[in-house]
């Protein structure tokens, strides 16, 4: 395949975009070589500058989950933006998406909208702090939930493929309020709970980790973390940022069987538009503002057309929740093909699998926390990626990255997915 038209556009970008992009993945550090600069897509498929075909696995890292420019969303959107594209007053439309979405979600009554994973998952601490009276906060290393102060300490996704786990500008007073732990650890968290008394706020994690990789813990770590918050009375925030209405209607609560008491949504929830949202019990959300002294505001917040997104791919997935029973069999099918050639081929590796997310690690030991997961073998997995690529397989370009299936893939793109590798694999022994 030629990436002239890419890696001109590339160049021209970084004159004027540090980096040349506007989210540092995208501009293919960890794997090296320029980035593909993308046209249009449709279902599956991306469509990228230099006339490329290429078979999606990021699927805009999640929002896609029926696949690119569906139409019933698109629709709803070119109908709304007829109708004007921000008002900053209230429309009827919000309410009809937090109606969906509570209607959905297990152990939430009420829901506020604000424009990206970053904002509801700041804005969901804040209140967490508003309401229980204390300053720290827990989180575990790997686990990324946005760009604000607060997360940048051991985070996942690009922080820690950027080398920066810890961002400079974030300060040391920010930074000594975020308590650190190791995922799928309780005893790391219960050392945090016993030496902070009293001071803790909230843990927020990703149930289903997939900043560091796709990461499922055991079920003894995820209930007793549910104990342990209860009884200390800390709140549990679960960032469903990814996994929210893409494991099932109710997500990573209804597919764990937890309930959290703050919950963050980005990604699907907005149908490709930018949206996040936070969402608890109504005694938590009337701690907001105006009802209550937390503040938080936006003035694209509830965006018409960001809302008409959400409430057309909300609307489909609660009228067909087959769906993600399909990208989960979609998923197992590609993790049995992947498998099955790395396996027949020598290559050590271990794959995660959750409903439609997935990692592949080149690695002989599971992959179960952040330190396991950086144990993989970044040399191989950029062959892996660029052999893909090359084969037209668009996969994350970084292995602390999930798979996001959507359910446009068809099992004939499986298969030439699985034919690719086969292609490629001696590239990598
Ligand atoms: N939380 C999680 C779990 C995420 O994966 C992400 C982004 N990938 C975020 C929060 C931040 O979301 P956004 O990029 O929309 O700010």
């Amino acid at each position: 395949m030629i990436y002239q038209r890419s890696s001109a556009l590339f160049a021209e970008a970084k004159k004027y975009i540090p980096g040349g992009v506007n989210s540092p993945v995208r501009a293919f550090n960890a794997v090296g070589g320029d980035p593909v600069f993308v046209k249009s897509a449709k279902g599956a498929y991306l469509y990228d500058e230099d006339g490329n075909k290429l078979i999606d696995y990021i699927a805009s890292w999640g929002p896609l989950i029926l696949g690119h420019a569906y139409e019933p969303v698109i629709e709803a959107v070119i109908e709304k933006a007829r109708k004007g594209t921000s008002f900053g007053m209230p429309t009827e439309v919000e309410t009809a998406l937090a109606k969906l979405a509570v209607s959905m979600v297990p152990d939430i009554d009420k829901i506020r909208f604000v424009n990206s994973g970053t904002e509801a998952c700041m804005s969901a601490v804040r209140l967490a702090r508003g309401y229980t009276g204390k300053d720290k906060i827990i989180k575990f290393a790997g686990c990324y939930h946005g760009h604000s102060d607060s997360f940048l300490i051991q985070a996942g996704s690009g922080a820690v493929t950027f080398g920066s786990p810890n961002s400079p500008g974030v300060t040391q007073g920010t930074a000594k309020d975020t308590l650190l732990a190791n995922y799928n650890d309780l005893q790391s968290v219960r050392e945090l709970t016993n030496a902070n008394k009293g001071d803790i706020a909230a843990v927020i994690i990703e149930p289903i980790a997939g900043n560091m990789g796709c990461i499922i813990p055991s079920e003894d770590f995820i209930k007793g973390l549910r104990e342990l918050c209860t009884q200390e009375g800390i709140l549990l925030i679960f960032d469903e940022v990814m996994t929210g209405f893409r494991l099932g209607k109710g997500g990573a609560q209804e597919a764990l069987g937890i309930e959290a008491d703050i919950v963050t949504f980005g990604k699907v929830i907005g149908g490709g538009l930018p949206v996040g949202a936070f969402a608890a019990k109504e005694e938590i959300m009337d701690h907001l503002a105006p009802d209550g002294p937390v503040y938080q505001a936006g003035t694209l917040s509830g965006n018409p057309l960001a809302m008409s997104a959400g409430l057309a791919m909300l609307t489909e997935l609660d009228a067909k929740p087959e769906v993600f029973k399909s990208l989960a069999d979609k998923t197992a099918y590609l993790h049995k093909g992947i498998e099955d050639v790395l396996v027949k081929n020598g290559i050590p590796h271990q794959i995660n699998r959750f409903g439609s997310m997935m990692s592949v690690h080149f690695t002989d030991e599971p992959v179960v926390d952040f330190n396991s997961s950086a144990k993989g073998n970044n040399e191989t997995f950029k062959k892996y990626f660029h052999g893909m690529l090359r084969e037209g397989v668009y996969l994350p370009p970084s292995a602390f990255e999930s798979y996001f299936l959507n359910d446009a893939l068809s099992y004939n793109d499986l298969d030439f997915t699985i034919k690719a590798l086969e292609n490629i694999v001696d590239e990598l022994k």
